[in-house]
């Protein structure tokens, strides 16, 4: 509970960001703060040794879950991945794409970086509408691994992501 508590008194709300009516919630003051950082990972990780024991990658997601997702995978003893926007990865990739509010975008994963059937679990810092998870799970399906579930920091009830994501389950540490 006071981990909770440390995590959810270090995210900020800026009103009209990045435009006018979104209300975007901030996660640096986590990062600023060693404690609230070690909150964090250790929730995931709790999380994770509870309901995933089975866990053989972290798979992060472009650019926020690359901050958190690392430490995770530390602490868990396995590997972590990235899923990068469109022309960021060298090698071959395999790519989805996907919707935005205005226009359309693509992520890449590195093809050798996850192999038939391994148990990956998926991180971000926030699931709002569920697209970009969406297009991650997509991704991870392409590659045939076996999607254990989807965790953030922030979960933004309203927009009804995990509906988006089923059956696929999504655990969150902070909900608005
Ligand atoms: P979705 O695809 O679920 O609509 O949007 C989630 C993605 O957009 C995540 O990668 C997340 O980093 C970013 N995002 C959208 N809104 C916010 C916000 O209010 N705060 C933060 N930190 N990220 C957001």
């Amino acid at each position: 509970e006071n981990k909770l508590q440390l995590v959810h008194s270090h995210i900020r709300a800026f009103p009209d960001f990045p435009k006018e009516g979104i209300l975007f919630r901030d996660i640096c003051p986590i990062l600023k703060d060693p404690a609230a950082l070690t909150a964090v990972t250790d929730l995931f990780e709790e999380h994770v040794r509870q309901n995933h024991k089975q866990v053989e990658l972290i798979v992060g997601l472009d650019a926020r879950g690359f901050l958190f997702g690392p430490l995770l995978a530390q602490r868990l003893g396995v590997g972590f991945v990235l899923i990068r926007k469109k022309g960021k990865l060298p090698g071959a990739t395999a790519s989805v794409a996907y919707d935005l509010e205005y226009g359309k975008a693509e992520a890449e994963v590195q093809e050798d970086s996850v192999a038939p059937r391994q148990k990956v679990l998926l991180i971000d810092d926030l699931l709002a509408t569920g697209g970009t998870m969406y297009a991650a799970i997509q991704l991870m399906k392409k590659q045939q691994a076996d999607i254990l579930g989807c965790m953030v920091v922030i979960e933004l009830k309203e927009l009804n992501g995990v509906d988006k994501l089923k059956p696929h389950s999504v655990f969150s540490l902070v909900q608005y």
